[in-house]
């Protein structure tokens, strides 16, 4: 069994309760773009929701990813510009701030009560209730707490849905945020019948010859930086054009900039079909925090994983970040000389 949750943890998961005993309509919306942990956590908690009798609409400004549409009901996320209804409750999930749901309802006039979860160190606190817990691996473990506390059977569905989503915010049970406690909550679900294989084929293994040949074209433009601690790789429209493959298909490709030893920070830049508009994602090894670079640009996230969105030319973005990551590497240190500090 896992850990048991602290008592602060246990009286916001209380409130939480009570205010989807006391309410009949509600909205679930997440981040835009979104990766697994806001697929998995949207669609367990609505289906949690539904099963209590109650009224869900879920709504995102990105669609499902390809690799997340085998998740039961994922076709129940709709994908719209503006959300015209009415809502007594709204759940934000995985959301560091409110911006990031991409501006698609009016949530003052339109939702009386706002429930914010999230695990991003630093959520600005907007909902009426934060269930906000850093500490935590996904929002997916949080709504496993959740659930738990409400003494109800979690469908085989639902196992699903929050194993996706502790599966990909941890990278496979690779990053910083893997813990022992979500390590058991694992062994829960999987003992709930979840096959890791299985899973991981239909996440993992699931390229497109186009998406692969993006990969191919993408790691060609690897270049390697301030003395072998920042490796980055870069994808321009003309390179979706000639292969074929979609933005939804780099999920994961940061991480070949990772990789490379030596590497403390990997930086992806990738050209967006509005104007001058670039994505930049943040991948480093141990304590470069690049969530903090992420900021200093209007973005955000985790101390090893961050992203920003950035306007102008490819030159003057790259001269930009690269500038601030250096930086960060080089006020840091290296590992080597934190070791050596350490001995
Ligand atoms: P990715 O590189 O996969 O797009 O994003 C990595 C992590 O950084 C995400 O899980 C999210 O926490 C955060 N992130 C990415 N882009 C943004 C952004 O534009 N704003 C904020 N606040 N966080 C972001
Ligand atoms: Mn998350």
């Amino acid at each position: 069994m896992p850990k048991k949750i602290g008592r602060e943890e246990k009286k916001i998961i209380d409130k939480i309760l009570k205010i989807i005993r006391g309410n009949r309509t509600f909205f679930i919306s997440s981040h835009m773009r979104p990766d697994g942990d806001s697929i998995g956590a949207q669609l367990a908690l609505s289906s949690f929701l539904k099963r209590l009798g109650k009224d869900v609409y879920i709504a995102n400004r990105d669609p499902v990813p390809a690799v997340y549409r085998f998740l039961p009901d994922s076709s129940d996320i709709h994908v719209v510009e503006k959300v015209e209804r009415n809502f007594d409750v709204a759940f934000i999930l995985d959301c560091g701030d409110l911006q990031r749901i991409g501006d698609i309802i009016d949530l003052k006039n339109r939702v009386k009560t706002i429930i914010n979860m999230d695990h991003h160190l630093g959520c600005e606190l907007f909902g009426d209730y934060n269930y906000v817990q850093p500490q935590a691996s996904s929002v997916a473990e949080e709504l496993y707490d959740l659930f738990k506390q409400s003494h109800r059977e979690i469908t085989k569905e639902e196992v699903l849905a929050l194993y996706v989503g502790i599966l990909t915010d941890t990278g496979r049970f690779q990053e910083a945020n893997t813990t022992p406690r979500c390590h058991e909550i694992v062994a829960e679900l999987i003992k709930e019948g979840i096959s890791p294989q299985v899973v991981s084929q239909r996440i993992y293994e699931s390229r497109s010859g186009p998406g692969l040949r993006l990969l191919s074209s993408t790691l060609g433009t690897l270049e390697i930086t301030a003395g072998g601690k920042i490796a980055h790789l870069t994808i321009t429209q003309e390179m979706y054009k000639e292969t074929g493959a979609g933005e939804e298909e780099t999920e994961g490709f940061v991480n070949f900039a990772r990789d490379v030893k030596g590497v403390e920070a990997g930086v992806l830049f990738r050209e967006t079909n509005v104007g001058d508009q670039f994505r930049v994602s943040f991948r480093s090894k141990g304590r470069i925090d690049v969530s903090k670079i992420a900021r200093l640009f209007g973005g955000g996230g985790h101390r090893n994983a961050a992203g920003c969105t950035m306007r102008g030319t490819v030159e003057e973005v790259k001269r930009r970040i690269l500038k601030a990551v250096s930086q960060e590497v080089n006020n840091t240190g290296t590992a080597k000389e934190r070791h050596s500090k350490r001995c």
